[in-house]
């Protein structure tokens, strides 16, 4: 497939990992927001939360504990952190396979910055 996440999970594109399984994989975002900011994907492709099926429970349960697992291994489950999920055209997607943003390191502010 196509997609530039899927190659990343095939290891056909260089990223870096900060932890792997057979389920998925968290790498660094190449533009970071934030001192810490990676990107925690199934290697499954899925599009986004929208497309995600009930199936899929257990997957995402999955994603949302290598999501903590990335803030505990970068130092920040103490001071805080914040999960994004961008969703399609409203939620400013750009890579359309799932991924969950873990983005921390400075204070966040509140919520959106769009309104
Ligand atoms: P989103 O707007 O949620 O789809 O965000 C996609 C994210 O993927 C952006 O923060 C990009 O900086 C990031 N990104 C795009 N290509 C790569 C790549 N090759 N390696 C790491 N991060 C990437």
């Amino acid at each position: 497939m196509d997609c530039i996440f899927c190659k990343i999970a095939r290891g056909e594109i260089p990223a870096k990992t900060v932890l792997e399984d057979e389920h998925l994989i968290a790498f660094d975002d190449i533009a970071p927001l934030a001192p810490v900011h990676t990107l925690v994907i199934p290697k499954k492709h899925i599009a986004n939360m929208g497309d995600a099926d009930d199936e899929d429970r257990e997957l995402l349960g999955r994603l949302m504990l290598a999501a903590r697992d990335v803030a505990r291994k970068k130092g920040v489950d103490e001071s805080g952190f914040r999960l994004i999920a961008n969703t399609r055209s409203d939620g400013g997607q750009e890579v359309y396979h799932l991924h969950v943003h873990v983005i921390g390191g400075r204070p966040l502010g509140r919520m959106l910055l769009g309104r």
